[in-house]
């Protein structure tokens, strides 16, 4: 197929570059001279601004920063560039609202529209082992499966317009709730005299058992491949849990649910990222929480 991909960013980068390894033809933007430069490297076209990426693909991909990015590259750029019947996927992080927004004026230029956020990070959107969510009707999504199986291993179908959103901030919610209730079990057990590695042999295997003790253990030691053996580098940055977070209240804000747990985990984020935290993995959290946090 003949793609156009928007935004070569840390995700946007190996997400082209895994379309050209599956044998699309990638007519790559953005405004990054240095993001250009390693997509170019990667077997992408590189087209002078997003409208001439557009012209005359079957469909495009964009994988931006926010909704703010995504309305006004979809309204300067998509829109009046696509062929009727174009297939636009949309896979960056955005709030409920500008999705559903984009896919309504997509439908009325006659356009196919999905939102597909991921779940996982840079090195799976290198490794194309990325989760999709996607939210469109059943006829989109069948369409989007295609391109997205050269980019992920797991493409799950939510419901309408704006549903791959909604379980994206959802989960992110729920994942960050955990990992600040992980990181409060983990410094009252060590203040109560329990060896990390102890307790964390006992409730992981017990009901306190959760992905962000099996997975991103944030006391070094019990796992070794959690970002917090290496000084929280690398990961998921607390920059990026504090703006799913944030979506998460927002949204919940919008429909009247209520959300005690994620809003006290956004204020914890909040004041982490304000103290230095942002490009730390988000398990760093319990350095906040124990005291020992100094930016
Ligand atoms: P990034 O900042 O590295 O990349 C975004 C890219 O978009 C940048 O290269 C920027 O130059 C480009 N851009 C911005 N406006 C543009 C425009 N008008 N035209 C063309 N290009 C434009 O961000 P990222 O880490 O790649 O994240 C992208 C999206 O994926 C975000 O919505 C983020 O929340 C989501 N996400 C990121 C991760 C992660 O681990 N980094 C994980 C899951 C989801």
């Amino acid at each position: 197929m003949k793609i156009g991909f928007i935004g070569l960013g840390n995700m946007g980068g190996g997400m082209a570059a895994n379309l050209v390894k599956a044998g699309h033809s990638v007519n790559a933007f953005d405004l990054s001279p240095e993001a250009n430069a390693r997509a170019r490297d990667a077997g992408c076209s590189i087209a002078a601004d997003a409208a001439v990426a557009v012209a005359g693909a079957d469909a495009v991909v964009t994988m931006l920063p926010a909704g703010t990015h995504v309305r006004s590259v979809y309204a300067q750029s998509v829109f009046g560039m696509a062929a009727k019947g174009t297939l636009l996927l949309d896979c960056s992080t955005i709030d409920v609202a500008s999705a559903k927004a984009v896919a309504a004026d997509a439908e009325t230029a006659g356009l196919v529209m999905v939102d597909a956020p991921v779940s996982g990070g840079i090195a799976a959107a290198n490794a194309g082992t990325l989760t999709f969510m996607v939210g469109g009707s059943t006829e989109a999504f069948a369409r989007a499966e295609v391109v997205l199986a050269a980019m992920g291993k797991a493409i799950i179908h939510a419901g309408g317009a704006g549903a791959g959103q909604a379980a994206k901030i959802c989960n992110n919610m729920l994942l960050g709730a955990s990992m600040v209730a992980t990181a409060e079990a983990f410094v009252l057990a060590q203040k109560l005299g329990l060896d990390a590695q102890t307790f964390f042999d006992i409730s992981s295997k017990a009901s306190g058992q959760c992905w962000s003790m099996t997975s991103y253990c944030p006391v070094p030691g019990p796992v070794p491949t959690a970002p917090s053996n290496r000084d929280y580098e690398g990961g998921f940055a607390a920059a990026l849990m504090l703006k799913d977070l944030k979506l998460a209240v927002e949204a919940a804000q919008s429909v009247g649910a209520s959300v005690p747990m994620g809003a006290q985990a956004e204020a914890l984020y909040q004041m982490f990222t304000g103290l230095g935290g942002a490009p730390k993995d988000f398990s760093a959290v319990i350095k906040l929480l124990d005291g020992s946090w100094r930016g």
